[in-house]
């Protein structure tokens, strides 16, 4: 380490909390050692209500890039100078870039996903798609699914407070991605849902059921639903693969695991940070296997 740090070290960070189980510290300082890049990441154990001490300090500090985690990334959002089109219509960011004082705001989890499924083959261009879930991740997949050009994304979600915001999200991202049709349906109705994932291509979890210690639990109750020509994809990562996964890959679907996006949610990050590929193929064998 005494090696490592320098009077010239830049200092990138997570911010969240909890966030002593994170990986992402490690992820970071093995890909900045291994590109020979001049600077550390540190993880800081920050609450909502100091969000925004927290960006003043950024500024303060010359903090060159953060990630942002639970349960901050809405609140971040308000202290930016300018936030991406996907940050923006997401009402989110999970990482920051700070360019000489300008602050800009990003989502990568719903471009993580999207890559995720292209390196097992999936492009989701012209696709229809069906998403379980309307919270931060699904919000997010939404999001980018639309902007990269899926035709059809069909969302479900039980009518909760999430339902509520997904109907907002919805008429946002419609005035601006105005080819791709949108829709929300409450997940409880289980003959639209059946419907809907007959006619779409991709099929995405981005709900809590089956996350540990719920593992029994699968979002899906007619297994029916899975036919050989649906790729079905979970955000879950804890299990690494979920019981709607083990069901789907049993009826003979392409299954498409979590654990990629959050890899490749990574790797955008970096990118956005240094303009680097991240050494993705050791980071997911030394950090996600
Ligand atoms: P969130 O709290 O923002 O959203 C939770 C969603 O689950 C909402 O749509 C809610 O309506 C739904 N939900 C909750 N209980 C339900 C139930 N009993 N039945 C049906 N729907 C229910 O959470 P989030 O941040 O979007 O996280 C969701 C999952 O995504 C978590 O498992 C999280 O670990 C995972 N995640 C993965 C990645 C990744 O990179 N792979 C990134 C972000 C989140």
């Amino acid at each position: 380490m005494e090696k490592r740090i320098s009077g010239t070290t830049a200092l990138y960070c997570l911010i969240g909390t909890p966030i002593g189980h994170s990986g992402s510290p490690a992820m970071y300082n093995y890909s900045f050692q291994k590109l020979g890049i001049d600077s550390a990441y540190v993880a800081f154990d920050i609450s909502i209500e100091k969000v925004k001490d927290t960006i003043a300090a950024f500024r303060t500090l010359n903090i060159k890039g953060a990630n942002v985690t639970m349960p901050c990334k809405n609140e971040v959002a308000k202290y930016m100078d300018e936030l991406s089109p996907a940050a923006r219509l997401v009402g989110a960011v999970n990482t920051i870039v700070n360019d000489g004082g300008k602050l800009t705001g990003n989502i990568t989890d719903g471009v993580g996903f999207v890559r995720n499924l292209k390196e097992h083959g999936v492009d989701i261009k012209n696709k229809k798609i069906t998403i379980l879930g309307a919270g931060g991740a699904a919000t997010a997949i939404q999001v980018q699914c639309a902007l990269d050009g899926a035709k059809e994304i069909n969302t479900f979600n039980i009518k909760d407070d999430f339902y509520k915001k997904a109907e907002k999200t919805i008429e946002n991202i419609r005035k601006e991605v105005s080819e791709c049709v949108l829709n929300l349906y409450d997940l409880e109705d289980v003959k639209k849902l059946n419907e809907k994932i007959a006619d779409s291509d991709i099929l995405v979890n981005a709900t809590h059921v089956g996350m540990h210690p719920n593992e029994n639990e699968s979002p899906i109750k007619d297994i029916r639903v899975f036919r050989r020509d649906l790729v079905v994809s979970d955000v879950i990562y804890n299990p690494r693969k979920t019981k709607l996964l083990e069901e789907a890959e049993a009826a003979g679907c392409k299954i498409v695991t979590g654990i990629g996006m959050l890899l490749w949610q990574g790797v955008e990050a970096f990118k956005l940070y240094t303009g680097l590929e991240m050494p993705a193929k050791e980071v997911d064998e030394l950090f996600f296997k």
